[in-house]
């Protein structure tokens, strides 16, 4: 062999050397597999680089495993059990965030406008959600909620509250005078109170977990540590691009609570509104001062604003929580006050309703941001409706952040918000009673997907 010919020789192992290389790199990192595509002479599109034609296919793919998409994945396979159905959730669990991070209240739909999805499907949701814990031997507790006003004002709203309970026919709601108001919870001093003895406790992480049990046991599958990351829409089925690889999908049903915005906007969708972060911040009461609460003391609520104010609730973990406040979240999985991500909070930022809606409810919030840093104020709130409280009663704290949806106009969406596109369902805005009503929401969504996507539904529910 001539030296000319070592060139060659060693010239061709070092291209192979190369070529070995981008291979094996191209392996561990699929954004590379172009580069060697091109090098090896296939002609490859931008659009097909991101995405592999997945080995697995579904008819239909549910974002997220909160309470909503468990939910509703449970309610369409009990009514199209031949449905090749998967469930994507980006953590290792199902319910671990708004789904298991809340009041774990069963509300009973006082507080609602009549005629809306969330007094409809509250006062519905109630009754069903105890009646499926009871068939599933899930802890639940009807222990009844006192809502007090501790001044003239408070009395107003108590009434108009007492109102539109009624026509909402919450089932055995009425003012109570101060003899059984006492009777029902003897350390709370008000002014004047009103009673709903359905309402109920459980603790909704229980709950979530049955809703799971029940998807796989009809043949759906949950693949957790799997975000989604992108989609596309190739010959009629979505690829969704996720951190475990790409799945083919023939429907979508978004249903990822704090990141709805942003996986509708991944898929497509521009729905002019934003999901804006409040974190709820709880504090939990001594054991020995336990004995101050027996179900649930809420204040009357100011219908201004979308939240119930801070209460006092027996929770079904043991222990009984005061709380939550509303405190605008730095990052959408924020639970401490801490957390924080530079990405999501110019999200919120930049979008114009979040700069309305500060500009209208500034007050609100730096006294919530002051109640958040000031233990005193926090119990000063409690103290309206339990006055023997003290700053000791108080202590060790918990958190959950609320996904509440904001228009361009900066109003913060009252109602359930549900919207679809082709091929696509989207749940834009679900706070509470999101858990109560989970099971009727369910029902709601199969009931879209029967239009939607062209199932056929064997069974009649209430909302068809
Ligand atoms: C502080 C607080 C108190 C509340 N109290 C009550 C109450 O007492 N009673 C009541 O009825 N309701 C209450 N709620 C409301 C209730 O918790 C919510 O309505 C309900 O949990 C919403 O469920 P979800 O499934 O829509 O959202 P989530 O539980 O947040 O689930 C969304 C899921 O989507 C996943 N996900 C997000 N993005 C992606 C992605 N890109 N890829 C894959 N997965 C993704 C998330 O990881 C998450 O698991 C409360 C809420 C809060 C925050």
């Amino acid at each position: 062999m001539t030296l000319d010919g070592f060139d060659v020789l060693a010239g061709l192992s070092d291209m192979a050397l190369i070529i070995s290389f981008i291979r094996r790199l191209s392996e561990h990192k699929k954004l590379l597999t172009p580069i060697c595509c091109d090098i090896f002479g296939r002609s490859i599109s931008e659009s097909e680089r991101k995405y592999e034609v997945p080995s697995i296919k579904y008819d239909l793919i549910v974002i997220g495993a909160g309470i909503i998409g468990l939910s509703t994945a449970m309610k369409l396979l009990e009514r199209f059990p031949n449905t090749k159905l998967a469930i994507i959730e980006k953590n290792e669990k199902e319910g671990t965030q708004q789904s298991g991070h809340n009041s774990g209240v069963i509300h009973s739909g006082i507080y609602y406008r009549p005629g809306s999805f969330k007094a409809d499907f509250c006062v519905a949701g109630r009754s069903s959600m105890t009646q499926f814990c009871l068939e599933n031997e899930i802890p639940v507790w009807t222990c009844g909620k006192l809502i007090v006003a501790s001044d003239d004002a408070g009395v107003d709203r108590l009434n108009t509250l007492e109102k539109r309970g009624t026509a909402n026919k919450v089932e055995g709601l009425r003012m109570v005078d101060q003899d059984e108001m006492k009777e029902i919870e003897p350390h709370v001093v008000a002014k004047k109170a009103l009673y709903a003895p359905g309402t109920g406790i459980v603790d909704y992480r229980n709950v979530t977990a049955v809703y799971a049990d029940k998807v796989r046991e009809a043949g759906g599958d949950i693949h957790f540590n799997t975000a989604l990351k992108g989609s596309k829409t190739l010959k009629g089925a979505t690829i969704l691009n996720t951190t475990s690889g790409d799945f083919e999908t023939t429907n979508t049903i978004n249903c990822a609570g704090l990141h709805s915005d942003v996986v509708a906007e991944t898929m497509g969708v521009h729905t002019g509104l934003r999901i804006i972060p409040f974190r709820g911040e709880y504090y939990k009461l001594r054991k020995e001062s336990e004995y101050l609460v027996k179900g649930l003391i809420y204040p009357v609520p100011d219908p201004a604003f979308p939240f119930l104010g801070v209460h006092l609730t027996q929770t079904m973990k043991g222990w009984v929580e005061a709380g939550p406040n509303a405190v605008l979240a730095t990052k959408r999985e924020g639970y401490r006050k801490r957390d924080f991500s530079m990405s999501e909070f110019l999200r919120t930022i930049t979008f114009p309703g979040f700069w309305k809606m500060s500009l209208r409810e500034w007050k609100m919030g730096v006294w919530e941001i002051n109640r958040s840093l000031r233990k005193g104020i926090f119990l000063d709130s409690l103290q309206k409706l339990v006055p023997e409280l003290t700053a000791n009663d108080l202590h060790g704290t918990g958190s959950g952040v609320r996904a509440q949806a904001v228009d361009r106009d900066g109003n913060l969406l009252d109602d359930f918000r549900i919207e679809e596109s082709r091929g696509a369902i989207h749940v834009l805005n679900a706070p509470s009673p999101g858990a109560t009503s989970s099971l009727v929401i369910g029902d709601y969504i199969a009931n879209m997907a029967v239009k939607n996507f062209g199932l056929q539904s064997s069974k009649k529910t209430p909302f068809s």
